[in-house]
């Protein structure tokens, strides 16, 4: 069994409450060997703890504005800018592989979009609802330094697995 999952920074982890910096084009070839161990990562931590959808780059240390998505295949979003917040909210249980153990009880705007340059530094955007919504707007907010801790509703919103 491999250790990668180490390489996830952990809350408390002072990068994790950093500002990540836009990414250059010229940066591009390094950031795709990023994606992939960080598309990786994402399966690795599924296989061990049954859930895990995203990671933003500065989870790894890697303090650059992008976001790699492994549910089917691997999608990298990089420079996102998030857009059409709704007014609509949703309240959830987040968790995060920066802590592995703890739920704390979010509020997300129930839809949203995301623009991105992939891969290919082509533009691209999605229209999100629900659980893409909630997911996005979560990895977003890595981008920015900031974690589902800092979102609790309350001093009451935080609970252990098991
Ligand atoms: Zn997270």
């Amino acid at each position: 069994m491999s250790n990668n999952l180490n390489l996830i920074l952990k809350l408390g982890n002072p990068k994790l409450y950093e500002a990540s910096s836009p990414l250059k084009k010229d940066e591009l070839p390094e950031a795709r060997e990023k994606a992939h161990a960080m598309a990786e990562l994402v399966t690795e931590y599924r296989r061990r703890h049954g859930a895990g959808r995203a990671i933003a780059a500065p989870q790894i240390g890697y303090m650059k504005r992008m976001i790699v998505l492994n549910i089917n295949r691997p999608q990298v979003l990089i420079n996102p800018v998030l857009e059409d917040k709704s007014h609509e909210m949703i309240e959830l249980w987040d968790d995060c592989m920066s802590f592995p153990n703890l739920l704390v009880r979010v509020r997300r705007h129930k839809s949203c979009r995301i623009r991105f340059l992939n891969r290919d530094w082509k533009e691209q955007s999605w229209w999100l609802e629900d659980d893409l919504s909630e997911l996005l707007q979560h990895e977003y907010d890595h981008l920015d330094g900031i974690l589902a801790t800092q979102r609790a509703i309350d001093e009451r919103a935080f609970a252990l697995k098991e």
